[in-house]
């Protein structure tokens, strides 16, 4: 086994493991699973261990170009724009098609379903016939935006979020310091994702603003009269946080508290259609974001409806 230096997902990195002693490796590989869960840091790994002449030393100037990101025959799309263009897409397969002094091309690409329609078929095209000694991996926190047709080109490994204990029991003896209660709240409020959860071990100003955030929102999800409610929505609105962030975490919250209730048979039926709407209007949210509607608009409308 190698050290992938990662939380979990032992089914998974077994899978990909498999393919690289059995010398099976597939022409692409698409990683799937909620975002912040370590899917592009194993993809990385993985680009490391094929390139790597000695089986990734962590040693020799393969390893250290690709640590550097200068890797000449490894490909990195990882961009935080809204989308991949097909600019970029046309730039990096003839890219691909230049000589190589590795063993191998590699395309990787994150968040492909940032692709756009023409993009997407660009890369379809080389997909269907791949150079040789040529490997294509992506990620995408959204399986649902990719197309049938990609998918079932790509060897498809799929990744999933922790539950709250087994990330708790993980995290514990490598954040020995943190107290439990923080700990407890880490893991909730990073909703089973490694990644998220370290971040916010690492960074106490993120983690006060993420727990500000769940306050004020577990506050508007109460019973109280609409002026204290205007002014919670005040609150979140002119607080310029992350727009997404806050979406997940809302969604989050909705979500445990309409569980909580099913299986403790305490919700009205009132407050279970009023909690399947709100998470419908934070799913339409999400999408409208996606298409690049005002992001304030956007959550005011959102707000309102779930007054
Ligand atoms: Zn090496």
């Amino acid at each position: 086994m190698y050290n992938w230096k990662i939380i979990g997902h032992k089914k998974q990195l077994e899978l990909i493991e498999n393919d690289i002693k059995s010398g099976s490796i597939a022409h692409a590989y698409l990683f799937t699973g909620p975002s912040g869960i370590g899917k592009f840091s194993i993809a990385k790994m993985f680009v490391n261990i094929l390139q790597c002449p000695n089986n990734l030393c962590n040693k020799c100037s393969t390893c250290k170009q690709l640590q550097a990101g200068s890797h000449p025959d490894t490909i990195v799309i990882k961009n935080n724009k809204a989308s991949i263009k097909i600019e970029q897409i046309r730039d990096v397969i003839s890219r691909l098609q230049m000589t190589k002094q590795a063993r191998y091309k590699i395309l990787l690409i994150k968040s492909i379903e940032k692709l756009t329609p023409e993009a997407a078929n660009s890369l379809l095209k080389i997909l269907e016939e791949p150079p040789a000694d040529t490997i294509i991996i992506m990620t995408t926190g959204n399986v649902r935006e990719i197309l049938p047709t990609i998918i079932s080109r790509v060897r498809l490994i799929k990744f999933n979020a922790y539950s709250q204990n087994f990330l708790k029991e993980k995290l514990k003896p490598l954040y020995p310091d943190t107290d439990d209660q923080t700990m407890e709240q880490v893991c909730s409020l990073s909703m089973g994702k490694s990644g998220k959860a370290i971040k916010l071990l690492k960074d106490s100003n993120l983690l006060a603003s993420y727990r500000t955030m769940y306050n004020i929102l577990c506050e508007f999800l109460k019973d109280k009269p609409l002026h204290t409610k205007f002014k919670l929505v005040e609150e979140i609105i002119a607080d310029d946080r992350d727009t997404k962030e806050f979406l997940e975490v809302f969604t989050h919250l909705v979500r445990s508290k309409l569980h909580k209730g099913l299986n403790t048979q305490s919700l009205t039926n009132n407050k279970k259609d009023y909690y399947l709407n709100l998470l419908s209007s934070l799913e339409r949210t999400r999408v409208l974001l996606k298409h690049n509607i005002n992001a304030r608009l956007a959550l005011e409308s959102l707000i309102l409806k779930a007054l």
